[in-house]
């Protein structure tokens, strides 16, 4: 894998750029993959035109050690000569690297729409904290290994001073950046907030387009409108997460949620939920409404985890940004009486001795920290309790062990025995499966110059291909820190 930070990106001319040097060339752009290529994470898009700068999302590596330790190379640009930042959304894996860039001298403006700037502070402030803790546990093994200590990727301040230059932008609404470059948010139906890019750049006269898909969602979910159709691009840069995956039925969903309630409640014990603080938290909430109001839910839900409480009381503010029929179902969606907001430590350690059956939804949603942990050492060795997973469980994680069976696990320095009932529910997704994707592109009325795929492993994106380019599209997969002219 090569290296951010690395000297040489590879170089591909999609075309050659004869006309460089003339008049009739005014925008002469390139595009760097700096990262979110063969992999999921670590999404950041440079493109340059002969006058600027411009980063399509900032985010943090995530997973295996040898992919995070990317998070602490050198940007392979200078973040002061970066005049706009454009958010997809945001969920870490495009947002997280924002303080750092800060950190590092951009002042330029971050344009996103303003539910994801909203979700964004929270989940900043967040990873600031989670980084600080990781970086304190690290350096004490350090200091005992004889290394210096390490400095945290970056500090509440610098998550602070990013909150100053977000500028909130609306979906469908044209905005300029520069004489030559206006950018459009459309709805990417992945999380709130969550946008396709559509950018134009002016070249003689002519206009070019440029889509960023960002994260794409499923179509025909309860809570966000499908993602938005676009009907012509130059170029088109398209995620590719599930790009070999066919995904269950979403309409299946309520009912296995229902099932594994009614079976964890008669055992007696309390059903656990690990979940991801934005947007999967929320459709539960969502689901376990429903079967509240349809006098399926006997027993009361706890949402311990103070970021997903946040995350829902901002859900419950930007209304206007979910599918009508989510509205006219529900005005307040993401509320009911038999939901109950665990925000402290003192709140959530009473639950040991809640002596009722009840569901515990609480992060990290791959049991990797948080205060879900606190959860399975109190009930995963009884036998009456129910472990659900409704999110991925990536490998070597705690979730993962246990869903893969382990008879006991070692946590917090202490031996549990996994004797709970462990389920799964696969059915929920916030990304487009190989269908979704090659639905999405297929919308367009005509091919694309190329599309790029990003945002997957390696044979996601392959699969990808294979499918588009049977349906006739030009592809290219880009290697991390590939630049490609665009002419
Ligand atoms: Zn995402
Ligand atoms: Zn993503």
């Amino acid at each position: 894998m090569m290296e951010i930070g690395n000297a040489l990106p590879v170089k591909l001319e999609i075309q050659k750029p004869k006309y460089l040097n003339s008049q009739l060339v005014l925008v002469f752009m390139k595009l760097t993959f700096n990262g979110a290529v063969g992999m999921v994470t670590g999404s950041c898009y440079l493109l340059e035109t002969d006058k600027d700068k411009i980063l399509i999302d900032c985010g943090m590596f995530q997973g295996a050690k040898k992919i995070t330790r990317l998070n602490y190379e050198p940007f392979n640009f200078d973040p002061k000569s970066i005049s706009f930042l454009l958010l997809t959304h945001a969920h870490i894996d495009h947002s997280g690297l924002i303080p750092k860039l800060v950190k590092n001298g951009f002042r330029g403006k971050i344009i996103a729409t303003p539910p994801t700037i909203d979700l964004a502070k929270i989940m900043l402030k967040d990873s600031a904290m989670v980084n600080l803790n990781d970086t304190e546990h690290e350096n004490k093994r350090r200091l005992r290994e004889g290394l210096p200590p390490r400095e945290p990727l970056y500090t509440l301040e610098h998550v602070k001073k990013s909150y100053r230059l977000f500028h909130p932008v609306d979906y469908d609404s044209r905005y300029t950046l520069t004489n030559e470059l206006a950018m459009t948010f459309h709805d990417a139906g992945h999380i709130l907030g969550s946008s396709i890019i559509e950018l134009s750049a002016k070249e003689a006269g002519k206009e070019h387009k440029i889509v960023f898909s960002g994260d794409l969602g499923q179509c025909d979910t309860p809570l966000l409108k499908n993602p938005a159709i676009i009907k012509n691009a130059d170029f088109v840069l398209v995620e590719s997460t599930y790009g070999n995956r066919t995904h269950e039925n979403t309409s299946m969903r309520e009912e296995l949620l229902s099932n594994e309630v009614k079976n964890a409640f008669e055992r007696g014990g309390k059903l656990m939920i690990p979940s991801f603080a934005v947007e999967r938290t929320q459709e539960l909430i969502y689901y376990l409404h429903r079967l509240d109001r349809d006098g399926i839910l006997k027993e009361n839900v706890f949402l311990d985890s103070p970021l997903a409480i946040e995350a829902t009381e901002i859900f419950n503010k930007h209304m206007k940004y979910f599918s009508p029929q989510l509205r006219k179902e529900f005005p307040v969606p993401f509320s009911f009486r038999k939901l109950k907001y665990l925000r402290t430590s003192i709140e959530s350690k009473k639950m040991n001795r809640y002596a009722k059956p009840c569901i515990i939804i609480a992060g990290s949603g791959m049991c990797t920290a948080g205060r879900i942990r606190h959860h399975l050492k109190h009930h995963l060795w009884d036998p009456t309790s129910t472990l659900l997973f409704v999110g991925y469980q990536a490998e070597g994680t705690l979730g993962r062990i246990i869903l893969e069976g382990a008879k006991t696990v070692k946590m917090m320095g202490i031996k549990v025995a996994v004797k709970a009932k462990v389920k799964r529910i696969e059915s929920f997704s916030s990304h487009a499966d190989l269908k979704g994707l090659v639905r999405w592109i297929g919308t367009l009325e005509k091919k694309p110059k190329r599309v790029f795929i990003v945002h997957g492993e390696r044979d996601s994106s392959k699969k990808l291909e294979v499918n588009l380019k049977k349906a006739g599209f030009r592809t290219y997969i880009p290697a991390l820190g590939e630049r490609v002219v665009l002419k």
